[in-house]
């Protein structure tokens, strides 16, 4: 996400491009069979060795089709060129799990209940689930053997893993401690680890409904540090805790917290999708900084603009543009009553707010989203209408699915993040309701974020199909 595309936008993109380079791969193969078929045959036609100009290769190539062994379907490689293919053809996910300390190094314990052992026996639950859905797992260590962390590190470096996630079991003074605790090394933005670290923590407290204590930023692990791709350190649990210390040794448990780990990897490349909308703007200090925060995180979201506060702040409007978001036309005027007096007043208002934000931004706008949502307490009447003269001028609406509510007067902070929270009810797609003229919707803006690792944020288009209220007599 810090690199100008999401994963899931470079992982298929990465996919294409190995598809491509297994199309040359095939076509090599066949040509090559074919010349040996050709020269065989000629071979057997005259039973004598032929002139050398048929063979039509370079001296360097000849031998290996001279030597070629008949019963294999392609020509052979140098060791290394079938080292670069085998990368090259990578299509899955690689998983570098690790199963924290091993021999020698037990990590800690209570009583005879040693962590090495309970790290494995998740890990093992861990690589078994993900292969079950098709990835291709490296473990660090599939035995109770001692093996160094930088030797662990240089595995998962060398083989080219996609993420890495260290399995371990916690210890304190304090019996009553209890919980999870997900680290990343959050120094390296270039990596993409405190999405991966929210994701293992979410998902496996929502497994196991253990208390998800912590997700730090600050670790200083070796594994988390000086690993290539993004990685994290979960701690399952603590050994010192006598009820949680039970759950751990268990096979149930230990079966959630698996479950919790593998869900979350999944989400890590399978994300699903929300579109941060953001209504009646722009104001110069909210929207500002809203759009200082997507900016930070490499976010694209839509905003549905009020011609009135464009007119009154066109640089920021063209801000949203030059920062790659999508606009939208929410109305000229955001009065209700005049709004939606008549299909006539709305058309009115919405053009003059469409030539405004064209004038300003330059960008011809085709989605829209109604002032109140497309079915409100104003426009019971003449809805309908208006959808249709809408739909029919070619324009395109988007109601939401989930909203932080943050239009209503004095609400708190907190109760924002709660319902965005809650509003999202897990739906695979989102578009959720904001308004970046909100002071406080800016205040919780990157906690909010925060509570969705498992959406991957997009702006809306004209091909993302929209969400209509129920009751709406609008077509698609
Ligand atoms: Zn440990
Ligand atoms: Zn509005």
């Amino acid at each position: 996400m810090y690199e100008g595309q999401s994963f899931g936008q470079r992982y298929s993109e990465y996919c294409e491009q190995k598809k491509g380079s297994r199309r040359r791969l095939r076509r090599v193969t066949v040509a090559a069979v074919l010349i040996v078929g050709v020269a065989i045959l000629a071979l057997v036609l005259s039973d004598q060795v032929l002139p050398i100009e048929v063979w039509a290769t370079s001296e360097k190539e000849a031998p290996q089709v001279i030597e070629l062994d008949l019963r294999e379907k392609t020509v052979e490689q140098t060791p290394q060129e079938t080292v670069a293919e085998v990368k090259e053809i990578r299509t899955t996910p690689v998983v570098f799990i690790d199963a924290g300390h091993g021999g020698n190094d037990g990590g800690c314990f209570a009583g005879d209940i040693v962590e090495k052992n309970i790290n494995l026996s998740i890990a093992e639950l861990v690589q078994g689930k993900l292969e079950e859905l098709g990835y291709e797992v490296i473990m660090s260590r599939s035995t109770d053997t001692y093996v160094a962390k930088e030797d662990r590190v240089r595995n998962a470096n060398d083989r080219n893993a996609d993420i890495y996630v260290s399995i371990h079991q916690n210890f304190s003074d304090v019996k009553g401690v209890n919980g999870m605790e997900v680290w990343y090394d959050g120094t390296d933005m270039q990596r993409d680890s405190k999405r991966l670290a929210l994701l293992v923590s979410q998902q496996t407290a929502r497994s196991t409904g253990a208390v998800e204590r912590e997700v730090r930023g600050d670790a200083d692990f070796h594994v988390t540090g000086s690993t290539q791709m993004p990685a994290c350190l979960i701690e399952t649990g603590f050994l010192s805790n006598k009820e949680e210390r039970a759950k751990l040794t268990s096979q149930e448990y230990q079966e959630k917290l698996a479950s919790g780990i593998v869900q979350g990897i999944e989400y890590y490349f399978h994300p699903k999708t929300m579109y941060l909308t953001f209504d009646d703007g722009p104001s110069e200090q909210n929207t500002s900084r809203v759009l200082d925060i997507l900016k930070e995180r490499n976010i694209k979201a839509t905003f549905f603009l009020v011609g009135e506060n464009v007119e009154r702040y066109p640089e920021i409007a063209r801000r949203i543009v030059a920062e790659g978001h999508t606009i939208g036309i929410h109305c000229y005027n955001h009065d209700y009553q005049n709004l939606y007096q008549s299909v006539e007043s709305f058309v009115d208002d919405f053009e003059h707010a469409r030539r405004v934000v064209c004038e300003v931004t330059g960008v011809d706008a085709v989605l829209f989203r109604f002032p109140g949502g497309s079915i409100n307490s104003y426009n019971d009447n003449v809805y309908a209408e208006i959808i249709e003269e809408m739909t029919k001028r070619g324009y395109i609406y988007y109601d939401w699915n989930a909203s932080l509510e943050d239009a209503v007067a004095g609400a708190e902070p907190t109760q924002l993040l709660a319902n965005g929270v809650e509003t999202t009810l897990g739906r695979k797609k989102v578009i959720l309701l904001a308004h970046d003229v909100v002071y406080n919707t800016g205040e919780i803006l990157e906690d909010l974020l925060d509570k969705f690792p498992e959406y991957e944020m997009r702006p809306l288009n004209e091909q993302i199909e929209p969400i209509h209220f129920k009751g709406s007599s609008a077509v698609g």
